[in-house]
């Protein structure tokens, strides 16, 4: 047994679609058909205007980096086997910001607007850099 794992998520009914879609390799968004807008987290009523005309949508998995800390020490299965990790905060193409970890770059590569792209180990969306005109890993 591997005992309790903390950064795998327990589906509902309402979450179960979008885990599913993360399976696939597809990260959905929420998208208000009264405002417009898409948000994520999931909700099941749009958070800007309380709308309940809310659909999913699929997100291009593009993003840019907002924000983010290289966590050393995290005593909660499986993350204690993985540390360092980066912790971030995304900006996805669509607009949202989205709370993930940033995969397969090295920290000191790490830059504000750094252009990313969704991945999806053990069918949890994170972010790895994708190249464009921010120079991943030093020039
Ligand atoms: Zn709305």
């Amino acid at each position: 047994m591997m005992g309790a794992r903390y950064d795998l998520p327990e589906a509902d009914a309402f979450t179960r679609t979008y885990w599913d879609a993360a399976a696939r390799g597809v990260l959905l968004l929420r998208h208000c058909g009264t405002c417009d807008r898409v948000h994520h987290y999931p909700r099941e009523f749009c958070p800007r205007c309380w709308s309940e005309d809310v659909t999913w949508s699929a997100a291009t998995g593009r993003a840019t980096l907002h924000t983010w800390s290289v966590v050393h020490r995290n005593d909660l299965p499986p993350f204690k086997d993985r540390t360092p990790y980066v912790a971030a905060v995304v900006d996805l193409a669509e607009g949202p910001r989205m709370m993930t970890e940033i995969v397969d770059c090295a920290h000191e590569a790490l830059r504000a607007g750094l252009y990313l792209e969704a991945v999806f180990p053990d069918g949890v969306p994170k972010f790895r850099p994708c190249g464009g005109s921010v120079a991943v890993g030093g020039v």
